[in-house]
């Protein structure tokens, strides 16, 4: 079969390769491109812009065929969404090993990346895209649910209730900021260019509702605002031109940020570009285009600062804008902090991140059997009880049914482990694959993001994600992966992937006791290195070795 065309992943427990071990990577790669989960499947790109499953569609159907046939001590090896070889390795070793955008140094730039492209060297991997465990908008709600509650805690007594929320970008990633925001009990207002955004979320419940013009969208907002209800609403216009007006008219807004396509110029609409006119224009005149975004966007920054100026509580959500408007002469552009230093860091100097998980059954019914164990195993984190409650009244599956909950170090390989009980046993009717995303503890180097504001100053040290996709290798992952760029663009990050298969068997719960305790130890591990007393007391509470800190070297 030739180019574009619908795909979705097989459900059921009948194997259609040779082992779970490859039925995992087979089911994931295509779910990743299910019309239901991706944003631009015939393009194949998942979400993030341009951020693609495979190179191409000859890749893919390429890819498809090694992992139906592949044995159980093969490995595949994938270099930019192109599977280039299988070789002979063992059954501890991953199946698939996989390298996406990354570019030697000096060449790590966007027109160099996009020359390589269009020769077809090279594809954009994202975070999730290009390492097949992307979940749906839903495995971003749990982060930007985590990250809203921060603020609630950081300076609205706990709660959104009363305050309205301005953001841009209603697309894959950026469509979870309504709900988190209602989920919070606030009132959110939010702008896209493109009405089909806009509408896609309406369509799954994370937005509530889309507004005629900003005028309307305004009084709905404001009226949300003063009713102490949680309520979100969409408005069709140009971010660029939007946030400045509303500086202008002295909305009262109390948090402010953003999630277009930032990371990437080409996929962010200056204004005065049409809508239809955006593809054509972004390809024949990257330049000129890339220009014209980074002139909007300095305009969508300075209106941020200036909300800032006015006692708004205002933070870059990782898509690069404050860099883009610096690189367009905007000079107050890092006057608000990153999302991670304001908000996250503590949360990753106790190993806890973005851990997920699939049926890939495809039954609901498997899920809400994670779910009950899930909430079972941590009765007292009302948290996450809060949240996995919320979610299964809340979030509609798209593509294989999955859940997505922050957990910490000591609790991940629990989870595992249990997991692996519950499909041993029959409870669960097939295998699940537990990932998570690449914005994790100890996966990541992103000074504009993750790795912002590091104390000891190590924010760019690209060495961790490497050390930590190194470290799921040698533990047992099924398939783990080497990305750069991801949200924030080329040049300006490194982070690692893994996925491990729970399918049951004894083999499994070896694996997945060390991978999901070693890949948030590396988190650990990176922040005590850094000086964070916190990872210091997690890592003494978790008894993981920190060599510098034993016999001879602590007394120095
Ligand atoms: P996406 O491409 O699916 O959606 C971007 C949306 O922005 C689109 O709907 C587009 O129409 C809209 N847009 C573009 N230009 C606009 C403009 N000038 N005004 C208003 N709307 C405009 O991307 P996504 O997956 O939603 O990701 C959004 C951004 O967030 C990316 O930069 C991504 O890298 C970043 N990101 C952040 C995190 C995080 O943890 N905070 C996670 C993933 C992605």
């Amino acid at each position: 079969m030739e180019g574009a065309r619908q795909v979705r992943s097989p459900r059921g427990s009948t194997l259609t390769a040779r082992s779970w071990s490859t039925e995992a990577p087979l089911r994931m790669l295509q779910n990743n491109l299910d019309p239901e989960v991706a944003e631009r499947p015939d393009d194949l790109v998942v979400y993030g812009g341009t951020g693609r499953a495979a190179r191409d569609w000859r890749s893919f159907d390429a890819m498809v065929r090694t992992l139906t046939t592949l044995g159980p001590e093969e490995t595949m090896i994938v270099q930019s969404g192109r599977p280039v070889g299988v070789l002979q390795t063992h059954e501890w070793a991953p199946r698939v090993l996989i390298a996406n955008s990354n570019l030697v140094a000096d060449w790590a730039t966007w027109p160099e990346f996009r020359r390589l492209e269009r020769l077809g060297l090279t594809m954009y991997g994202q975070m999730t895209a290009g390492s097949w465990i992307y979940i749906g908008t839903q495995g971003i709600v749990q982060g930007t649910y985590e990250t809203f509650a921060a603020v609630a805690e950081k300076r609205f007594g706990g709660t959104l209730a009363g305050t309205l929320t301005l953001t841009g970008g209603c697309g894959g990633m950026g469509g979870a900021q309504p709900l988190a925001v209602t989920l919070n009990g606030g009132a959110c207002l939010i702008v896209d260019v493109d009405p089909s955004r806009l509408q896609r979320r309406a369509h799954h419940r994370y937005l509530d509702e889309i507004a005629d013009d900003l005028d309307s969208a305004v009084d709905v907002a404001l009226r949300a605002k003063q009713d102490h209800r949680a309520w979100s609403v969409g408005v069709v216009g140009n971010a660029a031109s939007i946030f400045p007006e509303l500086v202008r008219r002295g909305v009262e807004i109390d948090i402010v940020t953003d999630q277009t396509s930032a990371h990437d110029p080409l996929s962010y609409l200056p204004e005065d570009v049409g809508l239809d006119d955006w593809h054509d224009y972004a390809e024949t005149k990257p330049e000129e285009f890339t220009e014209r975004a980074r002139a909007s966007m300095a305009k969508q920054v300075r209106a941020m600062v200036e909300f800032g100026d006015h006692g708004a509580e205002v933070f870059d959500y990782g898509n690069s804008i404050r860099d883009e408007a610096r690189k367009a002469g905007y000079d107050r552009a890092f006057d608000f902090p990153g999302f991670v230093p304001a908000y996250i860091r503590p949360l990753f100097c106790e190993g806890r991140g973005p851990f997920r998980w699939v049926a890939l059954s495809g039954d609901p019914a498997d899920i809400a059997v994670t779910d009950r164990a899930v909430l079972d195993l941590f009765p007292d984190n009302r948290r996450l009880h809060t949240w996995i409650t919320g979610a299964q009244r809340r979030i509609a599956f798209q593509g294989l049914p999955a859940r997505i909950c922050w957990l910490g170090q000591g609790e991940r390989d629990k989870a595992g482990l249990a997991f692996n009980d519950l499909v041993a046993s029959g409870k669960i009717t097939a295998p699940i694959v537990i990932g998570r995303d690449h914005l994790d503890t100890g996966s990541v180097a992103s000074p504009y993001r993750e790795t912002e504001g590091m104390i000891d100053g190590s924010d760019a040290i690209a060495d961790w994600p490497l050390l930590n996709a190194l470290v799921n290798t040698a533990s047992g992952a099924t398939w783990v992966s080497i990305h750069h760029g991801g949200g924030v663009g080329i040049g300006r990050s490194q982070h690692a992937g893994q996925v491990t298969v729970a399918d049951g068997t004894p083999l499994a719960a070896q694996k997945l006791a060390r991978v999901l305790t070693n890949d948030p130890a590396m988190g650990i591990i990176r922040h005590v290195d850094a000086g964070y007393d916190l990872a210091e007391d997690t890592a003494a509470a978790q008894d993981i070795r920190i060599p510098m800190q034993e016999g001879w070297a602590a007394t120095r």
